[in-house]
């Protein structure tokens, strides 16, 4: 990808768009459609995490296109974060990083505005938003979807 087509993630903080919040139900689009940016002082303790050296981090990891001077910018394999576990057809990602994960992934926020949320919605659970901003789709797959929400609810009291 070059500089200029860089299309990095924003935390759509004071986006006037961002209105209908929903909780994230890992659905992994995000963290496909946009490369994350992070801090140096963030990158320096992430590769603390992982183990490697901030040289290692930064062969490993950094689109070397980015001009930032500090910040860096993750780069992608296979079209998604690569601190992304999703095996193949599975509806919930994991972020192997959770605990260390940056700012601007931190303060992300699912919402039914946001068109990966939708588009999440959609490919994994048949549903759509409707001009009121109210989930559609059948009663089934509205309960489904819903039940889904709690399990996960009651997995983060845990
Ligand atoms: S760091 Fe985690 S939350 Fe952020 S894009 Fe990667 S997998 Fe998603
Ligand atoms: S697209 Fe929305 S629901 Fe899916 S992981 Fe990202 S924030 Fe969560």
């Amino acid at each position: 990808m070059l500089k200029s087509e860089a299309k990095t993630r924003s935390t759509g903080r004071n986006s006037e768009k961002v209105k209908t919040n929903i909780p994230c139900f890992r659905c992994g689009i995000c963290c496909t459609g946009y490369q994350i940016y992070m801090y140096r002082d963030e990158a320096n303790k992430l590769a603390e995490h992982l183990g490697i050296t901030l040289m290692e981090f930064e062969n490993e990891y950094l689109d070397t296109h980015w001009p930032g001077v500090d910040t860096v910018v993750i780069r992608h394999y296979a079209g998604r974060c690569p601190f992304l576990e999703q095996p193949v057809d599975s509806i919930m990602g994991l972020c192997r990083i959770h605990a260390f994960k940056p700012y601007c992934c931190r303060e992300w926020r699912a919402s039914l505005d946001r068109k990966e949320c939708r588009q999440g919605l959609s490919r994994y659970w048949g549903l759509s938003v409707n001009e009121s901003g109210k989930l559609t789709g059948s009663p089934e797959d509205v309960l489904c979807f819903q039940t889904f929400l709690e399990f996960l609810n009651e997995e983060e009291d845990v």
